[in-house]
């Protein structure tokens, strides 16, 4: 069936979302995007609106194109202001209880027709599926962070998602100029279940006194030739969002997933990371 996304609904202002709905305006989609409040949606859009204004003085954008991309972004306060979008990805924060009670609400308000995707980091597609009436429709599209510079979309299927689906839903990653890998629906996908237990295994030695996390992050860089240190890393995704990720890990594939604890300790304490402005590193601005 032909099918062009033109309209879709983004769940959750944070960066995720943001980024999301900031990709999908430059490609050209109507956006609309969905908070828990009207404050928290004008946060992300002139998170937005800031970052298209940076890349204006870089002269990597166009002021018209960033005009245009700014009146694709609407705001979606309520579940209904998606009634007429053909897809929507749900980026709210990662606990499942929440998610599910989002699939629920978005089965009820969004065209039957229309695709529902979440950008979950390790929650089983299928057991999101189940809670809508069109589990078919429903599938695991997990960007990466920071999203306008990330080139991977991993695309998970459910048991019951169709082919349909899985094909219109890579038509639009690769739309916003992402490339796709599939993954299997386990837990934490292929992204997470590998990355997230080096940032665990960081943040073990750093409790551990083996080195400071300047050193650890430095030790990591150079020694294994990545752009970024593991506590950075960590503090980039969010602590909280880290922790639940290892959570469902080590429910889904036993002890060796077991959290960090100074992670926990770190999540109670409210430093999440670059979000809240402290992590394992502070972030002043
Ligand atoms: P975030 O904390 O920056 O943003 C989450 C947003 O969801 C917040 O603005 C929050 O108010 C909103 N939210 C909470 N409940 C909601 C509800 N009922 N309805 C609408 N919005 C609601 O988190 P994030 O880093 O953007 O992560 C969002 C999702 O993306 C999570 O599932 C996470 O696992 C996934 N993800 C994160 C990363 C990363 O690096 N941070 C990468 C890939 C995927």
């Amino acid at each position: 069936m032909a099918f062009e996304v033109q309209r879709i609904g983004v769940i959750g202002a944070g960066q995720m979302g943001a980024g999301i709905a900031q990709v999908a305006a430059g490609a050209g989609i109507e956006v609309f995007l969905n908070d828990v409040n009207d404050e928290l949606i004008s946060r992300g859009l002139q998170g937005i609106h800031h970052a298209l204004e940076k890349q204006v003085q870089k002269g990597k954008l166009e002021s018209a194109q960033a005009e245009a991309m700014r009146k694709r972004l609407h705001k979606a306060c309520t579940l209904a202001d998606l009634c007429q979008v053909d897809l929507v990805v749900e980026a709210a924060t990662e606990r499942e209880a929440l998610k599910l009670e989002i699939f629920k609400g978005l089965d009820q308000a969004v065209d039957k027709r229309a695709i529902l995707a979440t950008n979950t980091s390790s929650i089983p597609i299928t057991r999101i599926a189940a809670v809508t009436r069109r589990p078919e429709k429903v599938i695991g599209m997990h960007f990466m962070n920071p999203v306008p510079v990330m080139k991977l979309v991993e695309v998970i299927r459910g048991l019951p998602t169709s082919d349909e689906t899985t094909q219109q839903t890579v038509a639009l990653a690769q739309r916003l100029g992402k490339t796709v890998a599939f993954s299997r629906d386990f837990p934490g996908f292929i992204v997470n279940r590998i990355l997230l237990p080096m940032l665990n295994e960081a943040m073990t030695a750093l409790m551990e006194g083996v080195g400071t996390p300047e050193d650890i992050d430095t030790a990591m860089k150079l020694g294994t030739n990545v752009p970024m240190g593991p506590l950075a890393l960590a503090d980039l995704i969010g602590l909280d969002t880290c922790l639940a990720i290892m959570e469902v890990l080590h429910r889904g594939h036993g002890d060796k997933y077991r959290p960090c604890p100074l992670l926990r300790q770190y999540v109670d304490a409210g430093w999440l990371g670059k979000k809240t402005g402290r992590g394992f590193f502070t972030y002043p601005d």
